[in-house]
């Protein structure tokens, strides 16, 4: 097993004991010790453990301010502790389990029990980790495009939403791109909708290719793409939007769309603006940016005019 625990009690002879124990089971492949709360918190942040025997009373810092500084560390919080009491401590054991401790073992201990209670607590961390773990995964699936990869729409105007705040709290600048292939209809219908996929998912490489890791590449519908890009100037929006246009354009493919030539057209909008102050107005102006762009013979990036200065 590839767990490991960390016993903390200011008794040598204990902490031997239950070493002995644990290690007589093979139940963990690594066993911290530490003579009080203070050192058994140091050792925890420096090696975070599946599992931790607490005993109460300790010089320094004792099991209560130790159960005290690992609820204010989200790192260390979720791992179970039982405390270790005496027979005739019931408040102590009491304050201890509203303290945060998971269980508790009365001294001096029966090692079978100490080590059924100590399974148990470690399959209901197994479970939670489990459960996290599935959590984040549900949480970026659903945040996710299926067939680019990119962020899907819903992320993207969650973020959007953020990011205008924190323009406008800064006074600074947010870029917004707006892509759409051109003629994309033409490439369905002539190889099929698994071929246009494919294109799909190559554009998104691209787009994701000529941007910063904080900005963020979204797929917003059918063959349509936004980027946004914080903190950053028209010019260098542009400039961008340009790279991107030409990385399309150079698109190589294998099979039977090695003889297409696939190109995207874009508009670029940014805030502030003297004509809008929201996302649908930056969302609107990019839009009329690509509208233009398509009507001047797409391929092409133009610059909303409600931004160009
Ligand atoms: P324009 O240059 O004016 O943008 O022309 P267009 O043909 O790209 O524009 P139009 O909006 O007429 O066509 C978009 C096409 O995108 C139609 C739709 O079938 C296709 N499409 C939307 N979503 C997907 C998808 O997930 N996969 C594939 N293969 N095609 C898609
Ligand atoms: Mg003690
Ligand atoms: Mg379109
Ligand atoms: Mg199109």
């Amino acid at each position: 097993m590839a767990d490991s625990a960390l016993i903390i009690d200011d008794s040598e002879s204990i902490r031997e004991k239950i070493i002995k124990t644990l290690e007589s089971r093979g139940l963990f492949s690594r066993l911290y010790q530490a003579e009080d709360g203070l050192e058994g918190f140091k050792k925890l942040l420096a090696s975070p453990v599946d599992i931790i025997l607490c005993d109460l009373e300790m010089p320094r810092m004792d099991g209560f301010k130790f159960l005290g500084m690992m609820k204010g560390r989200p790192e260390v919080s979720d791992i179970p502790v039982i405390i270790l009491t005496g027979n005739e401590e019931r408040e102590m054991k009491i304050k201890g389990l509203e303290q945060g401790a998971s269980d508790f073992i009365v001294k001096p201990f029966d090692p079978e029990e100490l080590v059924a209670r100590m399974k148990v607590h470690l399959k209901i961390k197994h479970l939670q980790d489990d459960l996290k773990r599935s959590n984040e995964l549900l949480l970026e699936l659903s945040n996710t495009d299926h067939l680019t990869g990119l962020f899907n729409r819903r992320f993207l105007m969650e973020s959007l939403d953020k990011e205008l705040q924190r323009t406008k709290r800064k006074n600074g600048q947010l870029a917004l791109l707006l892509l759409d292939i051109d003629h994309f209809k033409r490439i369905n219908d002539t190889h099929g909708h698994l071929q246009g996929d494919l294109v799909l998912q190559k554009v998104a490489l691209n787009i994701q290719k000529e941007l910063r890791s904080y900005d963020i590449a979204s797929r917003y519908g059918g063959e349509e793409f936004v980027a946004v890009l914080p903190d950053t100037s028209l010019k260098e929006a542009f400039n961008v939007a340009d790279r991107i246009r030409l990385s399309i354009q150079r698109m190589q493919f294998a099979g039977c769309l090695s003889t297409e030539q696939v190109t995207a057209s874009l508009g670029v909008a940014l805030l502030p603006s003297k004509s809008f102050d929201d996302i649908d107005g930056l969302l609107r102006a990019a839009d009329e940016a690509l509208y233009r762009a398509k009507e001047a013979g797409r391929n092409n990036v133009m610059i909303s005019d409600s931004t160009a200065q």
